[in-house]
């Protein structure tokens, strides 16, 4: 059966630990391949790798990082379809999506920080009168770790290690033991772009082993982590206390506002992809759904017709609209959440039952699923589930949904629907969000900051934000 090796100072190496675990496709329910789970010796490998890299490439001109990043991100678009193949069978994404989003971001990740590199500047300040010239450094951190999620499994490892590595770090970087397999074609694309070796070390391997060993690793300086709250909060416990720099990109349960006053068919074809893209496991998906009293019964019909023509189908065909969930046992905590959703009172409108795919039966499928509440403090609409479930539910006034939609833990995004000017102005300041999207969704620059307040994390990483996380500012203070 194939195997998911670490790729370490520019080699594929079994892991020292000798365990392997099981990777499953989610479209079928069977095993296919075996992914290394990593140790903390394995880790100790491709930290001493890093940090043997580490003098040679964060004096390499920046013309010469920018070129391997921009061959980095040609080989991914070369490759393409194989990726995109790959990214849907180990995450049960469907192909189309994989094609146009996952593995084109991953490639537009590598060329944005090959370019963002060459304009990234430092500042300085002459002290006026006093003689004095003050100029930043803005040095390369040295080895660093970055650990990613599976929900964009390319998508956001390369989020992370491009910017990283333009930079001038070193990185021990661990995909989710869950979704492995494009981390693991990287390695071959980064030899074949000529990366130096040690630079970019892919371990993988469960959290708690691989994972735990990179945060805790005295010599890894920052830890760049996207995933869940709870695993947030026990990186930050670890981290914190050994003064590592942290980013930590978290869950989010994001609101929807929706005005009459909207353009309506734009909102609503939209509203359906930010609803159930990706099966909904998005990060950025909008999950509690607020719509204005007046136009709630029209939007609740129109949204359920909508989402009843979704086509829930193998990940390869092109005519799926959704595909498997990631996982059984993820399967089975959205379930669980539709369970608590019927106790606590809420309306399934849509949805909320297993699929049988024929010749797949063993399939992780799930019909996208609506909620009516109507109580925006019950668990369904305040605890992150990350799979193909919203809820809806109407409101009167401006002041009531700006109090709904911040009254949670969260605050990734928000996404709001009106053609009013001023109410556009009033409720982007007002709204405890890291994005606010307004008249559209999952629209990204990556130049702007992306993060979130709140339980949904702390930092920023895009643009020249990432680019100053990556790297250290010394100030340099000359009196002549
Ligand atoms: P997760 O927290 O379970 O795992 C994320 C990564 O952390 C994996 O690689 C995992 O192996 C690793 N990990 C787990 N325990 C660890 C530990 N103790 N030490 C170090 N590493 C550890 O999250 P997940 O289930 O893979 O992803 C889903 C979550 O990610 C959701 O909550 C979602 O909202 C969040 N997410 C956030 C963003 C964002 O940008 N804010 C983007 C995507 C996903």
């Amino acid at each position: 059966m194939k195997k998911i090796l670490n790729y370490i100072d520019g080699v594929y190496t079994e892991p020292v630990s000798g365990q392997w675990l099981d990777n499953y496709n989610p479209s079928n329910g069977e095993v296919y391949c075996q992914i290394a789970n990593s140790n903390s010796e394995d880790v100790a490998n491709a930290y001493h790798a890093a940090t043997k890299a580490f003098p040679a490439w964060s004096h390499t001109t920046i013309d010469e990082r920018s070129r391997i990043l921009l061959k980095i991100a040609d080989l991914i678009e070369a490759k393409l379809d194989n990726l995109a193949a790959a990214e849907s069978k180990d995450n049960g994404k469907p192909l189309l999506l994989a094609k146009a989003v996952d593995i084109p971001r991953a490639s537009a990740n590598f060329r944005f920080f090959g370019n963002a590199i060459t304009q990234f500047a430092s500042e300085a300040h002459e002290s006026i009168g006093l003689n004095t010239m003050n100029y930043t450094l803005r040095q390369p951190i040295g080895v660093v770790g970055c650990i990613s999620p599976w929900n964009l499994p390319l998508y956001l490892f390369t989020w992370k290690v491009a910017p990283a590595i333009a930079a001038g770090n070193c990185v021990v970087a661990k995909p989710s033991e869950v979704t492995p397999m494009t981390a693991y074609l990287l390695g071959e694309i980064l030899t074949e772009a000529g990366l130096p070796p040690g630079v970019l070390n892919i371990v993988h391997g469960t959290g708690p082993s691989a994972g735990q060993a990179i945060v805790e690793h005295p010599e890894i300086k920052a830890i760049s982590f996207t995933g869940g709250t709870a695993t947030g909060a026990s990186i930050a416990r670890t981290a914190a206390p050994m003064f590592k720099k942290l980013s930590l990109e978290l869950g989010g349960k994001n609101p929807n506002l929706i005005f009459a006053d909207c353009d309506y068919e734009k909102m609503l074809a939209v509203t359906v992809k930010s609803s159930f893209a990706n099966q909904g496991q998005i990060c950025l998906c909008g999950s509690r759904i607020f719509v204005e009293e007046a136009i709630f019964p029209k939007f609740k019909n129109d949204f359920i017709k909508k989402v009843s023509q979704l086509k829930i189908g193998l990940p390869s065909e092109s005519s799926t609209n959704i595909g498997a969930l990631v996982s059984k046992s993820h399967l089975e905590k959205v379930e669980s959440y539709i369970k608590i959703a019927e106790e606590e009172g809420g309306k399934i409108l849509f949805g909320g039952k297993r699929i049988n795919i024929p010749n797949a039966e063993n399939g992780y499928y799930l019909q996208p699923t609506i909620i009516e509440v109507d109580d925006d403090q019950c668990r369904i609409n305040q605890e992150e589930v990350f799979g193909p479930v919203v809820t809806i539910m109407p409101f009167k006034t401006e002041k009531e949904v700006l109090a709904m939609a911040n009254g949670i833990k969260y605050g990734l995004s928000a996404t709001l629907w009106t053609t009013n000017i001023n109410r556009t102005m009033r409720l982007s300041k007002e709204l405890e969000a890291g994005i606010v999207w307004v008249n559209t969704w999952l629209n990204r620059d990556l130049r702007t900051p992306f993060g979130g307040v709140k339980e949904s994390g702390i930092g920023r990483e895009g643009g020249f934000e990432v680019l100053k996380f990556f790297t250290e500012a010394k100030n340099v203070c000359i009196h002549y």
